[in-house]
């Protein structure tokens, strides 16, 4: 996330207020965006707008959204590339934008990583339950669903952010936690650098893989017995790492 914690308010029960949900819409069509501007903005969100591709790719970097809403026909590149370019970095909901008449795109788009379509035109009500799913979904994931795994003798659950190696607790830092998170999602797959790198630093982190490579070593001398022969968090030389799965 790009909001440091210790920016945001404390409520009187002690737990964060939940901040309104920011949404990206990446759509080329004026009055669609006239329509979701009014649609969402009564509705408490926080919508930040992108007329090509090139924009929104770059908004969704830059705002860490819950949800991105994409239109599949967008003047630059295909909707379709531009949910495939998403997937290689965020599991942000993405809801498609499309024309009536394009049934293999919607399969296509689902296919790439998309989450739900809406056919154009479509009603308030339609728009605003398909994103309460999409957000429900997407807090769900973050917050459970495989979120403890067993590999060897170590154990990570997401939910506590915490490790244990042999029954021990280790103590991780925000950005081992990100990282582990990252690997646990997706156990076996092989995660490249820039992926990590953006997992963690988001879009800011393009010149972070020094540092990526320092925290991988941070994060084996707390979890392997012994780092220098990793067990679970594999290298792959040149590409990435990924998380040992037996
Ligand atoms: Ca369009």
């Amino acid at each position: 996330m790009a909001n440091a914690p210790a920016a945001r308010e404390t409520s009187a029960t002690g737990d964060p207020p939940s901040p309104p949900p920011a949404i990206v819409l990446i759509e080329d069509e004026t009055h669609i965006r006239r329509f979701m501007r009014a649609a969402l903005g009564g509705a408490g969100y926080r919508l930040f707008e992108a007329a090509t591709a090139e924009d929104g790719l770059a908004e969704v970097s830059a705002r860490q959204p819950a949800l991105v809403i994409v239109d599949l026909g967008l003047p630059d590149l295909d909707g379709l590339e531009v949910i495939r370019q998403l997937r290689e970095w965020t599991m942000v909901a993405i809801i498609v934008l499309s024309a009536r008449g394009q049934e293999q795109d919607k399969v296509l788009a689902l296919d790439a990583g998309a989450d739900d379509y809406l056919t154009k035109p479509f009603g308030v009500g339609e728009l605003l339950a398909r994103m309460r799913v999409a957000l429900r979904n997407w807090a769900k994931a973050q917050d459970s669903g495989d979120t403890a795994i067993t590999i060897g003798d170590l154990t990570v659950d997401l939910v506590r952010h915490s490790a244990a190696v042999a029954g021990n607790e280790v103590h991780l830092t925000s950005i081992e936690s990100k990282l582990l998170r990252a690997f646990v999602r997706s156990p076996g797959k092989l995660l490249t650098q820039s992926q990590l790198v953006r997992e963690v630093w988001g879009s800011a982190g393009a010149q972070q893989t020094g540092a990526l490579r320092v925290h991988m070593v941070q994060l084996r001398r707390k979890l392997e017995a012994d780092p220098a022969r990793p067990r679970y968090l594999l290298t792959e030389p040149g590409v990435g790492y990924r998380l040992a799965v037996e």
